[in-house]
């Protein structure tokens, strides 16, 4: 099966091409169909799966229907996951003026209230810096955001992210899509999922 054949439209097969993915992987296979009619998603999946193009390639597709800031917030536990996380949207969105934000703990919160302010369509961060943001930063809110992505939810909650999580919940719409990634589904995973997410469909690779 190809990207087109999943649904994916010209433009991100063709973005998808330049990066060298010559084929869907299993969680793309499986992810990408539900994920571009709407559903919530909670995959169970490794790191090395593929699972970031699975989340961005919805969201992206998404978004080149309507261009809007603060589009997708994505949570992940580390500061290097978020970089490679935004690394890799940026990747696939180089030719549609993709614009992200990474929020992560140790480095400048100025630095990174600038980039807020001009207005990214995807923000990758941790919980507590995200909420610090959130609670700091002039002109910063998620109160249009479409998208709510957990990566690797089973690290983020045993890094007590809990709290700012559910700050960052607080603020968001209600009506929203998001998809819920983990290697392992603990029993804070299934507590999270049911907080946060509609009717979703389960996709284990
Ligand atoms: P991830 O599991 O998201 O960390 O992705 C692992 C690596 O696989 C990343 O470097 C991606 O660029 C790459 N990748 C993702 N999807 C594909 C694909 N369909 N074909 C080839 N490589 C891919």
């Amino acid at each position: 099966v190809t990207f087109k054949e999943l649904g994916l439209c010209d433009e991100l097969c063709e973005a998808v091409k330049k990066l060298g993915f010559k084929h869907p992987s299993k969680i793309q296979k499986e992810a990408l169909p539900y994920a571009m009619k709407g559903k919530d998603i909670i995959g169970l999946a490794e790191t090395g799966s593929g699972k970031t193009a699975a989340f961005a390639l919805p969201v992206l597709q998404d978004l080149l229907n309507e261009q809007r800031p603060f589009f997708c917030l994505v949570m992940s536990p580390t500061r290097e996951l978020c970089i490679q996380i935004a690394e890799q949207f940026e990747a696939i969105g180089a030719d549609i003026n993709l614009k992200t934000s990474v929020l992560v703990g140790g480095l400048d919160m100025m630095a990174q209230a600038i980039s807020l302010a001009k207005k990214p369509h995807v923000i990758v961060g941790t919980p507590g810096r995200v909420a610090d943001h959130l609670a700091n930063t002039k002109g910063f809110n998620l109160k249009h955001l479409k998208y709510l992505i957990f990566d690797e939810a089973d690290r983020l909650l045993n890094l007590d992210f809990e709290k700012q999580i559910n700050q960052i919940l607080s603020t968001i719409p209600k009506k929203r899509r998001t998809f819920l990634f983990s290697a392992t589904m603990t029993s804070k995973v299934h507590k999270l999922q049911r907080a946060s997410l509609v009717d979703p469909v389960k996709i284990e690779v």
